[in-house]
């Protein structure tokens, strides 16, 4: 139902997943003043990013897409990142919303200002104006190389995954692999096909499980797009398959036992020698670290031209790269290194500078690890949401599901604000920090808290990225937003107006 134009101005930063549903959502409730700040040019965020060889998503698809525009021709279970990457230019293109984004514009700060209740936004050359700032940058957004010594010395070729290097020809060359997490083993089996020589570099192993991935056959599309019932039905029974899963995330979990036994199981069927065997068994519990889902990253570690090392990369030299063994350094030649190890995933939206109220510097205010009410709404910050925001991620199902559970409390927000006749709205602090100690203790009990290392944690160990919950809960309890939390206000006008 199309709903009366509202006035007020909303500025979206990021165009990935986030940032298009939040702006088809607000158009659609009747929002028409909305740009959204694209630092690249053009839209798409980690599935415009993630080229690499063999990306795609570890969720299947038809879950992993907005459930108001389902998608019956998903050629596979999993798709790969083209055409995740196309249903979003599609999406973008059926609701309109390619014309809001203003690309090659990265806001740099972004200011409240107190007297006219409006955030003050600035790319490198000019400033910007909204009522409403929603930033919708992911988590996993900017690549994060190690601090090794001699990093800038090597001669050769050196790249992220994320900043794939397409026109440069692997074929026979001699490679260095550093990160073994869930982009390297989509990576790793595509070019063990045509490297001369790979040496992976593995600080410590992962869990994984077989990968369910299959085509889609054209009767299943016919079915699909003749009765659309069907795909609801079946995005929502997966839903509920992985859903359940969460049950394996609480430590000391029976079914996490029996899922490390299955994989273990599978993963000694896969190898073919012990010395492998032994170097893939980690020594933490399942769902420490993310679940890696893989069929192919096993068979490439057992290629001849493959070689796994265990003993992580202490420098890095014109030549290659150096590793500890036996006490003494040894000096492996590469002609290549690509870096598979991850991304800088707990300082949230720095470098970017936010200033809320009484001149906050959000990176001060998250000095000891980010938090919001709710991944979304930070004290001291008016009018400022976050998509995908600290404690909002996680282990078993689909971020998309947490996304449009945001942008419907979001939504609620502006209407309660223009209901109030307010200016401004702001979580307040001791609910806030209440709401945090709860996820905290919850996060103690979850198997996060186990003792591995994982990008879900700060440098001083506190997991500032997952939900330590079913999803479901989060959906139940953002269904509606307690407006007895939040601090409603009206900008005071100057007497001289
Ligand atoms: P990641 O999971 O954080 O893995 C980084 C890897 O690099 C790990 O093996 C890590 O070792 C290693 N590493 C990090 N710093 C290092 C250093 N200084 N020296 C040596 N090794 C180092 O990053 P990612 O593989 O890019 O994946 C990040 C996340 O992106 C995933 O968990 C997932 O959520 C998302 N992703 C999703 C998909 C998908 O299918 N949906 C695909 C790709 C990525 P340690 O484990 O020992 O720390």
């Amino acid at each position: 139902m199309a709903q009366a134009e509202k006035k007020t101005s909303v500025a979206i930063i990021g165009s990935g997943m986030g940032g298009l549903c939040m702006a088809i959502k607000l158009l659609e409730a009747g929002y028409k003043n909305i740009v959204i700040y694209e630092k690249a040019s053009s839209l798409g965020g980690t599935w415009r990013d993630n080229t690499y060889p063999g990306s795609g998503c570890d969720v299947p698809s038809h879950l992993y897409s907005f459930s108001f525009e389902p998608n019956a021709n998903w050629s596979r279970k999993f798709a790969k990142q083209e055409e995740i990457l196309h249903y979003m230019q599609h999406c973008a293109e059926k609701y309109q919303i390619t014309r809001l984004i203003q690309f090659n514009t990265e806001i740099v700060s972004a200011n409240f200002d107190e007297e006219s209740g409006t955030w003050q936004l600035h790319d490198k050359n000019k400033q910007y104006e909204a009522q409403i700032l929603v930033c919708a940058c992911g988590q996993l957004n900017r690549p994060a190389l190690p601090n090794l010594p001699g990093i800038q010395s090597f001669s050769g070729k050196a790249f992220h995954s994320a900043n794939w290097q397409h026109d440069y020809e692997l074929t026979d060359k001699k490679i260095a692999v550093i990160g073994t997490g869930a982009s390297a083993i989509q990576f790793i089996p595509q070019i063990a096909k045509k490297a001369g020589k790979l040496h992976i570099f593995q600080r410590s192993p992962n869990w994984m499980i077989p990968k369910p991935d299959r085509k889609y056959f054209s009767f299943e599309h016919k079915l699909l797009n003749l009765f659309p019932i069907l795909t609801r039905f079946y995005r929502y029974s997966i839903y509920c398959s992985l859903e359940v899963r969460f049950s394996a995330f609480f430590k000391g979990s029976i079914v996490a036992r029996l899922f490390e036994k299955w994989a273990a199981y599978n993963m000694r069927k896969q190898l073919k020698t012990e010395e492998l065997q032994q170097a893939m068994l980690p020594d933490y519990p399942i769902g420490c670290k993310r679940i890696l889902i893989s069929n192919d990253y096993y068979p490439a570690l057992n290629q001849d031209n493959v070689v796994l090392h265990r003993n992580a990369v202490t420098a890095i030299h014109a030549e290659g790269v150096t590793i500890k063994e036996d006490d003494s350094d040894k000096n492996i030649k590469v002609d290549t290194i690509i870096f598979g190890t991850g991304f800088e995933s707990t300082s949230f939206l720095a470098p970017m500078q936010v200033t809320g109220l009484n001149d906050t510097k959000l990176n001060n205010a998250w000095n000891d690890g980010a938090e919001a009410y709710y991944g979304m709404t930070v004290a001291g910050f008016p009018n400022f949401f976050m998509l995908y925001g600290p404690n909002t991620n996680l282990g078993h199902n689909s971020i998309i599901f947490m996304i449009e559970s945001q942008v419907r409390y979001i939504i609620q927000c502006l209407a309660q604000l223009e209901k109030q006749q307010a200016d401004y709205l702001h979580v307040d602090d001791k609910k806030m920090s209440t709401f945090n100690n709860k996820i905290q203790q919850a996060i103690r009990n979850s198997v996060w808290d186990s003792g591995c290392s994982s990008w879900y944690k700060t440098a001083s160990g506190k997991i500032t990225n997952n939900w330590p919950h079913f999803t479901l809960q989060y959906w139940w309890q953002t269904r509606k937003p307690d407006f007895s939390f939040y601090h409603f206000q009206k900008v005071e006008k100057s007497t001289t107006d």
